[in-house]
């Protein structure tokens, strides 16, 4: 359930701090998105490709709609006529059909490139060296607006603020390169307080607004 309290408390918090918020909404139903959408909430995030494109049609307009996580290649084109922002690109693969279906879609379909920094074998993510080596011109209709990462889930908060720091570092480092890639979206629910010290400017957060799933 939407929980406005939190969800008012946590937007005073981002906007001190000049943070963007991403409500995630995976697995909660449009009441509940249309709840946060009533008290002005317009960004949210899915990474279900089949309940996004079913939720989409139902909900507001004006809703820009974020993929997080990972995305498979076969799946683009489900979300390429509507998707706002797509969070997580973790391969040349992913790229290279995003653009394709840009272009079939007469659009440029933004994205943050997904770096791997937690510790965890699990976390999808390119490593520094391929981020930096990726030849982004070939894709013209994608624009590269920043970089996403997710930390270790850890209580070890030396290991999540080291790994946060980690990608803090490279975001100024592929900023010098990509100057409009300004975008840095790390911190979800968990680890959102100590993403923004470390530099965060876009958190995605799920459970604390909607409750558990
Ligand atoms: C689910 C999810 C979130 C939100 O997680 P919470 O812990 O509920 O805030 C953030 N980012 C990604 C990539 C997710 O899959």
């Amino acid at each position: 359930m939407f929980n406005k309290e939190a969800y008012l408390k946590i937007t005073d918090q981002l906007t001190a701090a000049q943070v963007q918020l991403v409500a995630v909404s995976k697995l909660k139903s449009p009441d509940e998105i249309l709840a946060a959408y009533r008290e002005g909430q317009r960004d949210f995030g899915e990474n279900y490709v089949q309940e996004l494109s079913s939720k989409q049609p139902t909900l507001p307009e004006d809703i820009r709609w974020h993929f997080i996580g990972h995305l498979q290649s076969n799946k683009v084109k489900y979300i390429a006529p509507f998707v706002y922002l797509i969070q997580g690109v973790d391969s040349e693969k992913l790229l290279k059909e995003i653009n394709k279906q840009a272009l079939k879609n007469n659009r440029i379909i933004k994205c943050l490139i997904q770096v791997h920094i937690a510790t965890e074998e699990t976390k999808f993510g390119f490593s520094e060296d391929e981020m930096m080596q990726i030849d982004y011109r070939l894709y013209p209709n994608v624009e590269i607006c920043g970089l996403m990462g997710m930390a270790s889930f850890s209580e070890d908060i030396d290991l999540v603020r080291k790994e946060f720091s980690t990608l803090k570092a490279l975001h100024v480092k592929f900023k010098s390169k990509h100057p409009n890639a300004e975008i840095l979206s790390m911190g979800m629910s968990g680890d959102y307080e100590t993403a923004i010290k470390a530099g965060s400017n876009m958190v995605r957060i799920g459970s604390l607004i909607f409750g558990s799933r």
